[in-house]
């Protein structure tokens, strides 16, 4: 799809259990939600280490890359391709 750019990653550090995570720069600047560390829930988190795109290893990264679609149609179209029956069964599975 064309729209579809990969984004910018940082890795973040948690100062409370001493892990790390990686994050897509794109998805923290468009969340209303405060990052948390995803291991202890902690609060105390901190991005260290920034690839962007002029880093050959982003384009590398291949299907562990995070990106989005710029164009919300198409989101909506890879989404469903991606993840629709994938929800259906999971929610099937669930009744
Ligand atoms: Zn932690």
């Amino acid at each position: 799809m064309e729209s579809y750019v990969l984004d910018d990653l940082a890795k973040y550090h948690c100062f409370e259990c001493d892990n790390e995570f990686i994050l897509s720069e794109y998805q923290v600047q468009n969340t209303t939600k405060q990052i948390i560390c995803p291991y202890c829930h902690g609060q105390d988190v901190e991005a260290c280490v920034f690839l962007d795109e002029d880093d050959d290893l982003l384009y590398e990264l291949g299907c562990m890359g995070m990106g989005h679609h710029e164009n919300p149609e198409e989101a909506a179209i890879a989404y469903e391709q991606t993840w629709g029956m994938i929800k259906e069964i999971r929610e099937g599975l669930r009744k």
